[in-house]
């Protein structure tokens, strides 16, 4: 199975994106997890990428193109994964495809720009293993502490309201317009992402269930 998870910053993306992993037995590529851990190791590809994401802009394609080549020439991705936040821009999109990159659906999970500002406020992420909570929706079963690795959990840097209000306007120029590459392609799988996390997954669950 190979699938790509659209929708804005914030719609869930990378909570759905783990539990589909383990139901379908995929590993899971976020590029903005490996970007975060570059930059808490001080690799060179942290480097430079750390300025974009502090002011809620995209990295550039060939940074974040080198990272996807790079995983997903190991073995752990060889029969299927799950891209979580890859591709964001049309030029994403092209090079994938170039690179013979053939998925199975591009699951859009679909959210309003109010919902996700009132969101954004309550997540909290693990910076060790790349978890991700909210304190309302989907909070730990101990309060500030990962249920996975028993790491400390954090407010991200981008998290801020206004650094999340850049975002959104960049998903709407920028990520948006991937929509209709996929729906042109007959891969797009759109998900109403504003029930419950649980009912999410079901109705990624069902969807998917179609298209097998
Ligand atoms: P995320 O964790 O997916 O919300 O990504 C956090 C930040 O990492 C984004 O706001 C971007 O600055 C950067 N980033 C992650 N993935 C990409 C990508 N595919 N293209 C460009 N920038 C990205």
């Amino acid at each position: 199975m190979k699938l790509i998870m659209l929708g804005p910053p914030g719609a869930g993306k990378g909570t759905q994106a783990a539990k589909l992993s383990v139901s379908l037995n995929v590993p899971t590529l976020s590029t903005g997890h490996i970007l975060r851990t570059a930059i808490k190791e001080g690799l060179p590809v942290g480097l430079q990428a750390k300025e974009y994401m502090d002011a809620g802009k995209l990295v550039p394609d060939e940074i974040v193109i080198g990272v996807v080549k790079d995983f997903l020439s190991k073995d752990e991705f060889k029969t299927g994964y799950i891209l979580d936040g890859v591709p964001r821009t049309l030029v994403q999109a092209e090079i994938l495809e170039k690179m013979g990159v053939e998925l199975d659906a591009a699951v859009s999970i679909e959210i309003s720009d109010e919902e996700i500002e009132h969101r954004m406020q309550g997540r909290r992420v693990c910076n060790k293993c790349g978890a991700s909570y909210n304190i309302d929706a989907n909070p730990p079963k101990v309060e500030n502490i990962c249920d996975v690795c028993g790491e400390k959990l954090v407010i991200r840097d981008d998290d801020k309201p206004e650094t999340v209000r850049q975002r959104l306007a960049v998903y709407h120029a920028e990520t948006e317009p991937i929509i209709g590459f996929y729906k042109e392609r007959g891969k797009l799988l759109p998900v109403d992402g504003t029930a419950s996390v649980e009912e999410t997954t079901e109705k990624v669950m069902k969807a998917l269930e179609m298209i097998k």
